[in-house]
């Protein structure tokens, strides 16, 4: 994605926060996915990440992400069930987290690894298994114990 795109996006994020704003809090998928995605990060926006619905801003986007508005907004025509909807998340926080992968020339944002949360097309993630359970009670893998 080109710098002039992200800014058009931001935009037309703005706008739709706005008619949306609030619309996506209820839902525990949402507040579980936040929770896997903030664990898997390091707690990106230091926990103020806002994740709303709102009208797709292309035609096969899932989600997108305005990093220094610490916002996501989800395609609120999609059903989101857990399954989509954890690793998705999964995904924007890792934009959030100010992700790059110096080697994918042609789009630095995301991974040129099919297997890594940060390829730009969805897929499953283990992370998200068990709606995330298993996941959010394991123990931190120690990179936290050294940042006091
Ligand atoms: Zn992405």
């Amino acid at each position: 994605m080109t710098k002039a795109q992200r800014t058009a996006l931001s935009v037309l994020t703005l706008l739709s926060v706005l008619a949306y704003s609030g619309a996506a809090r209820a839902d525990w998928k949402i507040d579980r996915a936040r929770a896997v995605a903030a664990k898997a990060w390091n707690d990106p926006c230091a926990g103020a990440v806002d994740v709303e619905l709102g009208p797709q801003a292309g035609a096969d986007w899932l989600a997108w992400t305005v990093p220094s508005q610490c916002r996501i907004t989800l395609a609120e025509r999609e059903p989101w069930s857990w399954a989509r909807l954890c690793p998705v998340l999964l995904h924007e926080y890792g934009h959030l987290a100010g992700y790059t992968d110096p080697t994918n020339l042609l789009d630095p944002h995301h991974s040129s690894n099919p297997n890594s949360i940060m390829w730009p097309f969805t897929h499953a993630d283990a992370r998200c298994a068990q709606r995330g359970l298993k996941y959010l009670r394991a123990r931190s893998s120690g990179r936290r114990a050294a940042a006091a």
